[in-house]
């Protein structure tokens, strides 16, 4: 059984508002998702390693969960003036991929073989190598939840974490899994 308490402590260090157990029987790796991924509404449908379909299929997500049981959800979540407020919108999506950072450099300490699920495309590079050449960072690409293949709220709600936090809010959601 994971320390819960000490892993709630470092997300709140790392800068995260919102948190909660993860029962990764619980995931469900689905093929719809893909299809809107494929719609390309964030455009980086096949502009990135971290993205599909560069980013594996479900069933080699499915092979990587394998062995897990225990992990960790972390969220950011934002206080927007209104539901336009595009600079809120920023700074939250800002706040959660600089505190998943901080959270993923301590936990690989402790637990080396993790997987890690963050929040939209990879903004490691300002321009991304693929399809042209290898991925610069392989070992430091997070690919998203919705990437791999989950519906976040769906995840947040078997897991008992709050996916809407209430009117003019906005929340970005991660995953640790971790043992
Ligand atoms: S680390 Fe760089 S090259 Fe690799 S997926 Fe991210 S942006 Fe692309």
């Amino acid at each position: 059984m994971l320390n819960y308490e000490k892993l709630f402590e470092l997300a709140k260090e790392s800068g995260f508002n919102s948190w909660g157990k993860l029962d990764v029987s619980t995931l469900e790796f689905l093929p719809e998702v893909r299809d809107m991924c494929a719609v390309n509404t964030c455009g980086m449908y096949n502009k990135s390693w971290a993205c599909p379909p560069a980013c594996g299929e479900l069933d080699e997500m499915k092979a990587k969960v394998q062995g897990f049981t225990e992990g960790v959800i972390v969220q950011t979540v934002g206080q927007l003036e209104d539901s336009l407020d595009w600079e809120g919108i920023q700074e939250a999506a800002q706040n959660q991929a600089e505190s998943f950072q901080k959270m993923w450099k301590v936990l690989k300490e402790e637990y080396p073989n993790l997987m890690a699920m963050g929040t939209g495309a990879c903004t490691k590079c300002a321009k991304c190598t693929y399809p042209d050449e290898p991925c610069r960072f392989p070992d430091e690409l997070i690919s998203s939840m919705e990437a791999c293949g989950l519906v976040v709220s769906n995840v947040c709600t078997a897991n008992g974490v709050p996916y809407n936090h209430g009117k003019d809010t906005i929340c970005y959601t991660g995953c640790f899994l971790l043992a």
